[in-house]
């Protein structure tokens, strides 16, 4: 039982830890942004109205699988989101959610691809993000978002919320904000070359990295 605790404490650590660096980069403002990880007892989410910066291990939310607070403060508001990624991917075990500038702006955009928001600038993109499909505008606390995160969820691990940020599923923890990041910098990437001509990852370049690092 002892370890069984310490596991728990430990990845609560991981979590305040990942979730303070994101901040650190600029990727969260104000009380923006929400991280979760699935284990055995609940999600483990991080609680609304909170700083990414200064998260405190003993107080993260415990819900349960179905999104019932258990125990810790009261979670975030955006758990419907992390709960709709769960639901679709079982090998999925923790999620990232951002309004991360540039994927913000990235949303924006009048000619942003709906079925695909960011172009494969990057091999680590294409690796680590792949397809990105642009979720409909929902206003904030509108459960229909969930629908919409949900019927995409099985097919693509991150999606753009059209106006408002990306929400990415990883394996791990780990995983889920490397995806976030890299999603993050790339879109800063397209901004950044707006306007030039640019030599996106071509068909052949694309099928070459899915040969050799097949998901
Ligand atoms: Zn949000």
């Amino acid at each position: 039982m002892t370890a069984i605790l310490s596991e728990t404490t430990k990845l609560r650590e991981r979590i305040v830890r990942l979730a303070e660096l994101l901040y650190l980069r600029g990727y969260v403002h104000g009380t923006t942004g929400n991280i979760s990880v699935r284990t055995d007892e609940g999600i483990i989410v991080t609680p609304t109205n909170s700083s990414m910066g200064m998260l405190d291990p003993a107080r993260l939310s415990l819900v349960g699988h179905d999104g019932r607070p258990i125990s810790g403060d009261k979670p975030s508001k955006e758990t419907f989101l992390h709960l709709a990624m769960y639901e679709e991917r079982a090998s999925s075990n923790a999620v990232v959610h951002l309004h991360s500038t540039h994927s913000v702006a990235v949303s924006i955009l009048a000619d942003t691809d709906p079925e695909n928001a960011l172009p494969p600038l990057t091999a680590y993109h294409h690796m680590k993000v792949g397809r990105l499909p642009l979720v409909p505008y929902v206003r904030p606390g509108d459960m229909r978002l969930a629908d919409e995160v949900r019927q995409r969820a099985a097919t693509y691990h991150a999606m753009l919320l059209a106006n408002h940020g990306p929400v990415v599923a990883g394996k791990s923890l780990e995983d889920a904000v490397a995806i976030a990041e890299e999603l993050e910098e790339t879109a800063k990437l397209r901004l950044l070359t707006e306007g030039r001509p640019v030599n996106a990852l071509t068909h052949d370049q694309l099928a070459e990295l899915d040969h050799h690092f097949p998901s």
